[in-house]
């Protein structure tokens, strides 16, 4: 069967984190478990990182705070994240991928993009080896994951989406139009909240009425976004499966259990955070050429400063050192309720930074990574994007 021109698959883990602790406890089978920041009876000021089917029947959902998770649900299984255990879980599935195509492209730690164009002559047809790897996943891991195939990355990626869990959905290029019709135009890459709003004042509610709407009046209205999302809507999509990119930053954060103005704490935490950074920057093999300093008042507004270096750094004294002076230039009219550090402008250590594609990729390119992380960030909440040092 011809998919198109590529044959591009986006496979997507079921409600991961939630789906290893099930697997793991098994007492926890058919129960709401959410996994997050500690409720404390209802109390408890961070979020949910991720939860089972089960509780998504209460309405629970990842990024929603973890007291409000526990109103809704008060019969949960609570738990902490075990981000060593799934990121050996994670790289399991990695393997799995890359048995079958040397172009995947991990999004987060439980989904990635894979063009299995090139591997059909060696492993069958494309929904044979979609089929392959979802059960290659389930033996190796005893857990299911959802699988999308199309001809580009947009459609396998909502694909993957409409029939989970254990899902397997084929979209065949006749078939793009009918598939995307009816879809909100929140679906749409690049389309955050901002933008659904203007474009419901344009009025249009639905990938389908946008694929009608005319071009050029389209891009006068919305600007250069206009055409990006004119190609979309049209089930266009032209960009590459590209395998292994690098994180834009590591970062940490964590929320206090009662807001705080004490000065003293709060530059104790940067440095704790900074250490964690710092860890995780030497886990990886970077140094870091920029920090950012997070803080969000009582009030919940959130604000950041940050300051690029002169040269590349990668102990948490140093990072830390940065954040304090960005810490200083903000006023403590209020008291804060949540911290973060980040280190940015990542450089892997060993090598010319310009190799890294990251940096020598065109600013198309960059424009579409930055993209894909303000999707993933749209659809988890930006915690999402965390690599697993936060203090939950
Ligand atoms: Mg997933």
């Amino acid at each position: 069967m011809r998919i198109g021109g590529r044959s591009i698959l986006h496979v997507d883990m079921d409600a991961f984190y939630a789906s290893i602790e099930q697997l793991d406890n098994p007492e926890y089978k058919g129960k709401p478990v959410i996994v997050g920041a500690d409720p404390k009876g209802g109390k408890g000021r961070g979020v949910v990182a991720a939860c089972s089917y089960e509780a998504r029947k209460f309405g629970v959902h990842s990024a929603l705070p973890i007291s409000r998770a526990w109103k809704l649900c008060p019969q949960g299984v609570y738990v902490r994240p075990r981000m060593k255990r799934y990121a050996d879980v994670s790289a399991q599935i990695m393997e799995v991928f890359r048995r079958y195509t040397e172009l995947v492209e991990p999004l987060s730690i439980d989904e990635a993009f894979l063009d299995i164009t090139g591997s059909i002559a060696l492993f069958g047809v494309p929904e044979q080896i979609a089929l392959s790897i979802k059960q290659e996943i389930r033996e190796r891991t005893g857990l299911t994951a959802s699988v999308g195939l199309a001809a580009n990355k947009f459609v396998a990626k909502i694909a993957s989406d409409i029939k989970k869990p254990d899902g397997f959905m084929v979209v065949q290029e006749k078939d793009v139009g009918a598939f995307l019709r009816d879809l909100p135009i929140s679906r749409l890459w690049g389309v955050g909240p901002k933008t659904e709003h203007r474009l419901h004042e344009l009025g249009f509610r639905t990938i389908g009425e946008l694929a009608g709407a005319e071009r050029e009046w389209l891009v006068r209205s919305i600007g250069s976004l206009g055409e990006h999302l004119y190609q979309l809507s049209r089930g266009h999509d032209e960009r590459a499966v590209v395998p292994n990119w690098e994180p834009k930053s590591i970062s940490s954060e964590t929320t206090f259990d009662e807001d705080t103005d004490n000065r003293e704490l709060l530059l104790r935490t940067i440095l704790e955070l900074a250490d964690h950074v710092a860890e995780r920057l030497r886990n990886d093999n970077y140094r870091a050429g920029k920090v950012t300093l997070k803080l969000r008042y009582s009030s919940f507004s959130t604000h950041t400063k940050q300051h690029s270096l002169d040269r590349q750094i990668q102990t948490g004294e140093e990072i830390a050192a940065v954040a304090r002076s960005l810490f200083a230039q903000f006023p403590l009219k209020q008291k804060i309720r949540l911290i973060g550090v980040a280190a940015g402008d990542l450089h892997h250590e060993g090598h010319d930074p310009r190799q890294l594609p990251l940096f020598e990729t065109s600013s198309d390119t960059k424009e579409k990574l930055s993209h894909t992380v303000d999707e993933i960030k749209e659809k988890f909440g930006a915690d999402a994007l965390r690599r697993g040092s936060q203090l939950l």
